[in-house]
């Protein structure tokens, strides 16, 4: 037997292993099971270069758990060690200042244990004593035990290991012997090595009989060694992809659309992805992208993979080539994440507008479950916006979609203003706005539907990158003023008069919300009054509503104009002679037109509401 003690630079590293890299404790079993995967393509690539010519024999890695000793095994059959290569790999750990760079990185636990060599060692986060019994497949090798603490002494002797391969053995700390139950093994090894490229057997499958649970012969696999990314589109037909959907996420819908991603130049980089359903809810499907690295799990948060934006979709990536071990600032700025981010935004943007192209139908009748994914890729991702203004779709009021250029073409001839800009009318609530959208269609205008929570980011968005255009709610002022085609005449009233009016409607109006009243010319068979909710200011509320900076706009009252029509008959009547100075408080016609004007805004109500019906029967 001999004794050594390991050689790391630091005086004992298991401390440091232990306290600093606690949080993520049960990565252990990912890193023992990559590192048996690892020994058994070793030997597959030994084996097929003719080196190794002995019999490959059933390359199926074990675990076999014993919750009475508290033990937990993991058995390969891979190329093994010899005494040498045991002294090597696992005696000397190349790591200084251990410490110091843990304590600086401890959040990212996770990736800096492989990147170090550790990977072996994160056994002893969960074990009081690890043992290692290997043989090598060299010819003439000896079976080599090595025994371990948890302490920088390490013992190693023969081991009677027959066959070839390597057997880690753990000894779990008290504090974690769930380690050693089945369902806990069960959970960690359906999370980060569901998809690993050798079988992996967790115990036999078991069946039901006298009263109890008892083994069977056959093994009890747990994962899938050729996941549907690593095979070729080609092979794979539509229902392939939607069952392997149904295998990620067992509690979804079926997702819209998919695409398969396949490069190997300059990265390397394959993976499906799913475009699901997105109503309303942004925050709910995030994060469900799941990263591999040679079909291992990394991680299921890859905010700094890929835009912002892509997030809402699911699926996976497998790519060697992101790099795992730096920190998560500087995944951003590293120049391969760069390219593969760029590459995962184009071939996404390829397959809309290849759909939107093709098969414009199902395109359009999956769009309000997509438009949130493509509005909120638009406003935050340069280079995809400029893509998907060729796809994205507008739809209008009476549920008809049309692409930018057609829309456009469609409403130019009508509404042109008179300094040349079109403007798009919009709606955000086709119920609420119904007055508006029917006086608007009813001069030819067609008025589109913007009812999603980001649509104020998005008209802002549209009318900078949409050349001579404006965009208007329906219900932002009176339909001419939105449109306006030549200067309208103005109504001449005095500041007394604009003053005195002012205060009037303070008095009659509902008191939580400030007023400016204005009387202008809108034709004779436009309402009487009008309210209506400045486009500016709506918009910055909707926005600070929203967050992002502009809460200044969320805190200010509720501004409304109210617009008297001059040019209305029943206005007319109630100026008479008089003008403006008609206009009093205890006007009957006056209040009774006011309220026609709150209740089309849905702004009538209680007392105000019930007084309206009253003097509305004694009119009558
Ligand atoms: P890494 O896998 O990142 O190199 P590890 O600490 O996990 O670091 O392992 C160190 C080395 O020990 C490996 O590179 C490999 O040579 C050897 N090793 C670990 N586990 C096994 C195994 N099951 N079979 C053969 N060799 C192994």
């Amino acid at each position: 037997m001999a004794k050594g003690t390991i050689g790391v630079t630091t005086e004992n590293i298991f401390p440091v292993i232990k306290k600093f890299l606690y949080s993520d404790h049960e990565i252990f079993i990912r890193e023992l099971v990559a590192n048996a995967v690892d020994a058994t393509q070793k030997l597959n690539t030994i084996a097929n270069s003719g080196e190794f010519k002995g019999e490959l024999g059933d390359l199926t890695i074990r675990i076999d758990l014993d919750p009475k000793e508290g033990t937990l095994k993991i058995t390969d059959r891979g190329i093994g060690m010899t005494a040498e290569e045991v002294d090597k790999y696992i005696n000397q750990i190349a790591f200084s200042s251990a410490g110091e760079f843990l304590e600086k990185y401890k959040d990212q636990a996770a990736g800096i244990i492989g990147y170090f060599g550790l990977g072996f060692y994160s056994a002893f986060m969960v074990s009081k004593k690890v043992t290692i019994d290997t043989l090598s497949w060299k010819e003439g090798s000896k079976a080599v035990r090595w025994e371990c603490e948890g302490d920088p002494e390490y013992t190693m002797s023969d081991s009677d290991k027959q066959d070839r391969g390597t057997t880690i053995t753990l000894h779990l700390d008290d504090d974690s012997k769930e380690f050693a139950q089945d369902h806990k093994i069960s959970e960690l090894l359906h999370k980060y090595c569901k998809f690993m490229p050798v079988l992996i057997a967790l115990g036999k499958k078991k069946e039901w009989k006298d009263g109890k649970y008892v083994d069977t012969d056959e093994d009890n696999i747990i994962n899938s060694i050729k996941p549907l990314w690593t095979l070729m589109p080609t092979e794979l037909k539509d229902e392939d992809y939607m069952e392997f959907y149904r295998e990620l996420y067992p509690m979804q819908d079926d997702p819209l659309f998919y695409i398969h991603l396949n490069v190997d130049y300059p990265f390397n980089l394959t993976g499906i992805l799913y475009f699901p359903k997105i109503k309303n809810q942004i925050d709910v499907v995030r994060n469900k992208i799941q990263l591999f690295c040679n079909q291992m799990f990394v991680t299921d948060s890859v905010e700094n993979i890929v835009p912002e934006f892509m997030t809402l979709l699911h699926g996976v990536i497998d790519s060697p080539d992101i790099p795992l071990n730096v920190s998560r600032s500087y995944l951003q700025s590293d120049a391969n994440v760069k390219k593969i981010s760029g590459y995962i935004t184009r071939k996404v943007a390829d397959r809309l507008e290849e759909i939107s192209k093709n098969n414009k139908e199902e395109f359009e009748s999956k769009w309000d479950n997509l438009k949130l994914f493509i509005e909120y890729g638009m406003i935050t991702d340069e280079k995809f916006n400029e893509r998907a203004l060729n796809f994205a779709l507008f739809k209008n009021t009476d549920g008809k979609y049309f692409n930018y250029e057609d829309y456009r073409k469609a409403i130019a001839t009508e509404q042109t203003n008179k300094d040349g800009k079109v403007v798009y009318l919009y709606a955000t609530d086709a119920e609420k706005q119904y007055q508006y959208i029917e006086t608007a269609k009813n001069k030819g205008y067609d008025v589109l539907l913007f009812d999603s929570p980001l649509d104020s980011h998005f008209v802002s968005m549209l009318e900078q990158k949409l050349e001579n255009s404006t965009f208007a709610r329906v219900d932002a002022d009176s339909i001419d003023k939105l449109i306006a085609k030549s200067d309208v005449e103005k109504y001449e009233i005095s500041e007394e008069e604009q003053k005195r009016l002012d205060s009037l409607f303070e008095e009659i109006l509902p008191k939580e919300n400030k007023y400016r009243v204005s009387v202008e010319n809108l034709g004779d068979t436009a309402q009487p009054v009008l309210i209506t909710q400045t486009e500016f200011m709506r918009r910055y509320r909707d926005m600070a509503a929203l967050g992002g900076g502009l809460n200044f706009y969320g805190e200010l009252p509720e501004t409304y104009n109210i617009v008297i029509n001059a040019e209305n008959p029943l206005i007319k009547r109630i100026m008479g002679e008089k003008g403006t100075e008609a206009f009093t408080a205890d006007n009957v016609l006056l209040k009774q037109v006011t309220d026609l004007a709150l209740l089309a805004n849905n702004m009538l109500k209680g007392k105000e509401l019930s007084e309206f019906i009253k003097r509305s029967s004694e009119l009558l």
